[in-house]
């Protein structure tokens, strides 16, 4: 059957992006569709801007798999095409002996996540580093950094339309169905409303992606997960920090705990915290970081009272709710629901930022095509 268009990506993230940007170099004829005015307004815009190291993600997962890989080529592609990054480093503190196994346990698991560079230090070793810090031991991780992630956007962008791929805004998918010859007619909405067919479909649209799949008739309902919004805000220190390594307290069954980044402007922020929420709204409540400076000042004493302000918010795309163990991300292709030319991407929650080239190469593999 003939199709408009070949490929056709939902959603201009940074992973829409970097599946366009691979259709695109790998010869076939693309165009990316979002809704909003521009590329990157999502949860792209919206996160810590951290290329992790992959160190926490359970052994086999493809979070554990994709971050690890997608760190590498992310340090590679940035170096290549001048992508704004800093390899700063970062450093999980314990404040008591009794923290210390936890950071053992958490070496030994990202050494089978193949990060084998971490580093047990002493609390005097981790304080000649980092000298405003209180902690009686630390895992330092070298591979951790932080990067500019609009710029990485654009940089796919500008690959992939060099690559012949096209952008379009304004341009929501709202509902379409699977031909039963093989393809997809799509109807989009916006100022200018179409309809297109393509032969291949990639669901790369974010928060909403299940709810979008859903609205794809001949997609099967027990391919698609359940979707759950799940906000992280953010606070912003006034003033100097005296820290140049990302700090992590030692991670309780709660979380990551409050946690210090930097940006390449040397902007420190704290957060993301952890609420669960039904609708989305990227409203801060300035009460947030009420809990902030005590939990801060276990391994930084020196913080002053007041010097937070309210930063932003971003939203985790979660596919498990509240009481269930942390989902894998999920690139539902073919083997997963029957359909030929399809791949929706599920709850590409943290690392996606960093594993986005490796989500690309692990989505045209699923294509059968690379
Ligand atoms: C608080 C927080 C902190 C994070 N920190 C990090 C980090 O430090 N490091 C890291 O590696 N990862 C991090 N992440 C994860 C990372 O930000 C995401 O994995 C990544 O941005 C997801 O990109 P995406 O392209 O899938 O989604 P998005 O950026 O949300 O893009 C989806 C796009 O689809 C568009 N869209 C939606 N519906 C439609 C439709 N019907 N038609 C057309 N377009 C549509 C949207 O407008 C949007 O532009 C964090 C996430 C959060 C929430």
């Amino acid at each position: 059957m003939s199709a408009d268009i070949d490929c056709i990506v939902v959603g201009a993230g940074v992973v829409g992006l970097a599946i366009a940007r691979a259709l695109a170099l790998a010869g076939r004829e693309v165009m990316v569709v979002e809704a909003a005015e521009g590329i990157g307004t999502g949860t792209s815009a919206r996160n810590s801007e951290v290329i992790h190291a992959g160190i926490y993600y359970p052994a086999g997962s493809l979070k554990a798999r994709l971050c690890v890989q997608g760190r590498h080529l992310l340090y590679d592609y940035c170096a290549e095409h001048g992508v704004g990054h800093k390899r700063l480093g970062k450093l999980i503190v314990a404040t008591s002996a009794e923290e210390i196994p936890a950071l053992t346990d958490i070496m030994n698991k990202a050494r089978i996540n193949g990060v084998d560079d971490m580093e047990l230090l002493t609390g005097s070793q981790a304080q000649a580093l980092e000298p405003a810090l209180s902690c009686v031991a630390a895992l330092l991780s070298p591979s951790t950094g932080i990067i500019d992630s609009h710029g990485l956007m654009l940089s796919f962008q500008g690959d992939a339309e060099n690559a012949g791929a096209q952008c379009v805004f304004h341009t929501p998918l709202l509902t379409g169905t699977v031909r039963p010859e093989g393809g997809f007619d799509l109807e989009f909405g916006g100022a200018d409303a179409m309809t297109l067919s393509c032969n291949v479909l990639v669901n790369a649209s974010g928060l909403h992606a299940p709810t979008l799949a859903r609205k794809i008739k001949g997609i099967p309902e027990s391919s698609i997960p359940q979707e759950y919004l799940c906000k992280g805000s953010y606070f912003t220190l006034q003033g100097r920090v005296p820290f140049t390594h990302l700090i992590y307290p030692t991670p309780h069954h709660a979380g990551l705990g409050v946690h210090l980044t930097l940006d390449l402007g040397g902007q420190a922020k704290f957060g993301p915290d952890v609420e669960w929420i039904d609708r989305v709204d990227y409203d801060i409540d300035p009460r947030r970081c009420d809990g902030f400076y005590e939990a801060v000042r276990t391994y930084w004493p020196g913080m002053q009272d007041g010097t937070l302000s309210p930063g932003y918010t971003g939203i985790r795309p979660k596919i498990s709710g509240p009481h269930e163990p942390a989902a894998d991300f999920m690139i539902a292709g073919p083997g997963t629901h029957g359909i030929t030319g399809l791949v929706n991407l599920f709850g590409i929650e943290s690392p996606g930022l960093t594993s986005s080239l490796a989500i690309a190469q692990e989505t045209l593999l699923h294509l059968s095509f690379n």
